[in-house]
């Protein structure tokens, strides 16, 4: 039974997950090694629960409930109760790795643990821990409180309990699984990262205008988003990164990521959780920046 739930990483999904996870009942424990980005969460969470209030989704009582059942800390001591820990910390391969290691010595013999990776393997993770049968991937959407979906992905020794387990959780969370195998960036990021990147690709060959390509794709294609505002959502970090394991992982040149993604990542321009990225966020309205 899945009753307190572990996050490493209080970042953009780290405060998504804790909120969800919390809404639902669990006790929750959100770990990250960085302070401010623990109390950047807690203020975050506490404005969207308020957003619901005020929505008539849930009760003024429900969110102060809520908000007291989640716990933080920047020790992975924090986590030695859980039942479930789900890492969602930056999207690098070394710094996943370096949390399980640090994160295994205190874990509960029979504690489950979950990644929220976009792309990189599972098993390969997994094989980080002491457990890799009771390791599996759950990828949340952005932002978590409004998306459906959660990908669940198997490694290749996750065992059945797990993942029953996992799947059982995701519709207590109110939420729809989908499963995918376990290769580079899975479903949704397969398929979503190399259209981001060919729009990336569209404005560095000056085909469009940032504008133009994102009221191309909104009103052409019916996205509720154009690509380049999603990306900005997502983090052109992890948009960087996610088309570096599928252009590994795959092998293949068609997911060679745009030189000009590339630059904007190493000018710190990572989108909307920085200000700016493919759009200037400091003004009332987003002012595109090419
Ligand atoms: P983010 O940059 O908003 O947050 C990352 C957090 O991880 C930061 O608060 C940072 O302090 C923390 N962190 C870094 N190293 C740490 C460590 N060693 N221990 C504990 N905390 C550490 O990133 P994000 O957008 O929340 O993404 C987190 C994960 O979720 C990534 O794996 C990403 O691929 C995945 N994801 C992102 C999205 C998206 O749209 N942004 C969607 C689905 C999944």
């Amino acid at each position: 039974m899945i009753r307190t739930i572990g996050i490493i990483g209080s970042g953009q999904m780290g405060t998504g997950i804790a909120h969800v996870t919390s809404l639902s009942g669990h006790t929750v424990r959100l770990m990250d090694t960085s302070p401010e980005s623990l109390s950047r969460a807690m203020q975050a969470l506490e404005k969207n629960l308020d957003r619901q209030v005020s929505k008539g989704k849930i009760t003024e009582l429900e969110k102060d409930e809520a908000l007291a059942r989640i716990s933080t800390g920047t020790e992975m001591s924090t986590l030695a109760d859980c039942d479930l820990v789900i890492e969602a910390a930056t999207e690098n391969e070394d710094i996943k790795r370096g949390i399980f290691k640090d994160l295994v010595p205190h874990l509960k013999a029979d504690a489950l643990v979950a990644t929220n990776t976009s792309s990189i393997s599972i098993t390969r993770l997994a094989a980080c821990t002491d457990r890799p049968h009771k390791f599996i991937g759950m990828h949340f959407m952005n932002p978590v409180p409004v998306m459906q979906l959660v990908e669940i992905i198997r490694g290749i020794a996750t065992d059945e309990e797990t993942y029953q387990a996992i799947r059982e959780l995701t519709f207590k969370l109110g939420k729809t699984p989908a499963v995918s195998e376990d290769f580079p960036a899975f479903i949704v990021n397969r398929v979503l990262q190399p259209m981001i990147n060919e729009a990336v690709y569209t404005l560095y060959e000056g085909v469009g205008s940032v504008e133009a390509i994102d009221t191309a794709m909104k009103l052409g294609a019916n996205h509720p988003m154009g690509p380049l505002e999603l990306a900005d959502f997502i983090g052109l970090d992890t948009c960087l990164s996610v088309m570096q394991v599928l252009y590994e992982g795959l092998a293949d040149s068609k997911y060679r990521p745009c030189p000009l993604l590339v630059k904007y990542v190493e000018a710190g321009w990572l989108g909307r959780k920085v200000g700016r990225g493919f759009y200037d966020y400091s003004g009332d309205t987003p002012r595109p920046t090419r």
